[in-house]
């Protein structure tokens, strides 16, 4: 049962009564709420004291500003508590595990942050002059061969900021290459998987190509057949994610390359889950012309939201001619940054500058502190992890590959939900009461209700066991029918369910001024 605040009265529930009632402040605990900027502050009693100006000539004519800028107006303390109030409403990777699938939300190790500050790497500019950063240079260049070295390509576009942005680059070198064999005209189609990350289809529709889907087998994976079927004169590329978006490794990747060069088409890999397959498998020796490394995956530098970011992409020999501008050249000792591809088939640039030298240092630091052997421990170790969790829930939860095992990630479905008024969403709350971000929901498409969870590497034994455990108990709930601790979740978050859809496509994004503008928080209210 639910009060009129959304807050559960059952038994079983969080416990209700006089001391968990709304708080004057609406603070909880010491998680403080947080207005918006503009709604913290006056203006009138912040900023800096400065002497009326001397009697001056105005010269600005009608540019001269009539109204208040219309600036936040906090002083230093008030900025720094909005920030740092604002900075706890994330989670994060260092504040617990973060078991979203195909995110690989690893450790990022402190060692990369320190190199990443190193004055020479931190403090240069992409303007100046190229004698003065032979150092970066050498770094991007030394990075780019262990690119090379870990994936069998025979050249690496450094420049592209993400994932996505690396797919477009990839996608842009298999375009330029059609062109340069005079089939840009016939070749207009791209096929993509149903199990393909979204933005495998957004990536081929932005560029021009239409997009055609191939279903997935019952088992999760892509079937030669399926894409032998597909293939024809008119068709530019085929997309595929190996290890798959199911935590599969695609067991005819090599027979689908084979396919789809017979058929004059190039075969583009999304390398975003090649943090389970570094140092075991080189992606080029199955057949792959053109593949993006998420910096922020694989070689654990931060993610962002959204940036900065790094997605270089891995180029066979038949694409290498068409790689975007700027790229490093080695001159006996010297480095330069060639520019220009005036005279080349470089297909363009994807960037202003050279790509996020931030990232190229922590993911180098992140190699070099692990060594080729480290590399592949660590895929080894994210496989193990992820098979661990696996097999310590597959009683309870639902697999719809059966006892398969699997890489990087651990796929669950809703069949084991079935029934029992809880849904995936609804269980996914209910971590969030247990202090763990949700895992990735419904994604892939290809199974109902999909629940994919990525522990990484990076966690503990005793850091999987205390989340196998969590997981277990909610199970157990939902077998004793206790629907509530999953219908009203989360109890203890800030907010509670959300009109997220409504929020994803009608966002708020402007602060309308309130129209009695006192500015004050406690009139405002
Ligand atoms: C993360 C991911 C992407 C996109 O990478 P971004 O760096 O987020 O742009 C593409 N495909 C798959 C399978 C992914 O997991």
């Amino acid at each position: 049962m639910l009060n009129n605040q959304g807050r559960p009265t059952g038994a079983g529930a969080v416990a209700e009564n006089a001391h968990a009632r709304e708080t004057f402040t609406r603070n909880r605990g010491l998680a403080m709420e947080e207005p918006l900027i503009f709604e913290v502050g006056r203006l009138d009693s912040t900023g800096v004291d400065i002497d009326e100006p001397e009697p001056f000539t105005q010269r600005l004519g009608k540019h001269a500003r009539t109204a208040p800028i219309d600036l936040p107006g906090l002083s230093e303390p008030e900025t720094m508590r909005h920030y740092v109030r604002l900075s706890q409403k994330n989670y994060a990777i260092d504040l617990g595990l973060y078991p979203l699938g195909s995110c690989t939300m690893k450790h990022n190790p402190r060692l990369n942050e320190r190199m990443a500050r190193l004055p020479g790497f931190g403090d240069i500019h992409p303007l100046q002059p190229v004698s003065t950063a032979q150092g970066a240079l050498e770094l991007m260049d030394t990075l780019a061969g262990w690119l090379m070295e870990l994936t069998g390509a025979s050249a690496v576009a450094m420049s592209p900021k993400a994932g996505a942005h690396g797919e477009a680059c990839g996608m842009m070198a298999i375009k330029a290459a059609i062109e340069a064999r005079g089939e840009g005209a016939q070749r207009r189609i791209v096929l993509v998987p149903e199990s393909a990350h979204g933005t495998n289809p957004a990536t081929a529709a932005l560029i021009g190509y239409e997009v055609r889907a191939i279903p997935a087998r019952e088992d999760g994976t892509v079937s030669v057949d399926a894409v032998r079927a597909a293939l024809g004169p008119e068709v530019a590329a085929l997309m595929l994610t190996n290890p798959n978006t199911c935590g599969l490794f695609e067991p005819e990747v090599v027979a689908i390359a084979d396919a789809v060069h017979a058929a004059g088409a190039f075969f583009y890999c999304d390398g975003a889950n090649f943090n389970a397959i570094v140092g075991k498998v080189r992606p080029m020796d199955l057949g792959v012309d053109a593949m993006h490394i998420n910096l922020h995956k694989t070689f654990s530098t931060p993610h962002g939201g959204g940036g900065p970011g790094a997605g270089p992409v891995v180029l066979s020999p038949a694409l290498a001619p068409f790689a975007p501008a700027p790229f490093v050249r080695r001159d006996g000792s010297a480095f330069t940054l060639v520019e220009s591809a005036a005279g080349g088939q470089a297909f363009g640039r994807m960037t202003a500058f050279h790509g996020q030298m931030g990232m190229f240092v922590r993911a180098m630091s992140y190699m070099l502190s692990h060594g080729a052997d480290g590399m592949r421990q660590a895929s080894e170790d994210a496989v193990l992890n992820a098979n661990y969790v696996r097999v310590c829930l597959s009683d309870v939860m639902s697999a719809p590959f059966g006892e398969r095992p699997c890489m990087h990630e651990a796929l669950f479905d809703d069949t084991w939900l079935k029934g029992s008024g809880v849904t995936t969403l609804d269980f996914a709350k209910a971590m969030i009461d247990e202090g763990y971000h949700p895992m990735t929901m419904y994604f892939p498409l290809v199974v109902h209700g999909a629940m994919l969870i990525e522990p990484t590497e990076s966690e503990s034994r005793a850091s999987l066991d205390l989340f196998i455990m969590t997981l277990r108990d909610l199970a157990f709930s939902v077998q004793r029918g206790d629907v509530e601790r999953f219908s009203g979740a989360p109890y203890h978050a800030p907010r509670r369910r959300l009109d997220e859809t409504r929020a994803a496509r009608q966002p708020v994004l402007r602060w309308t001024k309130p129209p009695p503008a006192d500015g004050s928080r406690i009139a405002a209210e």
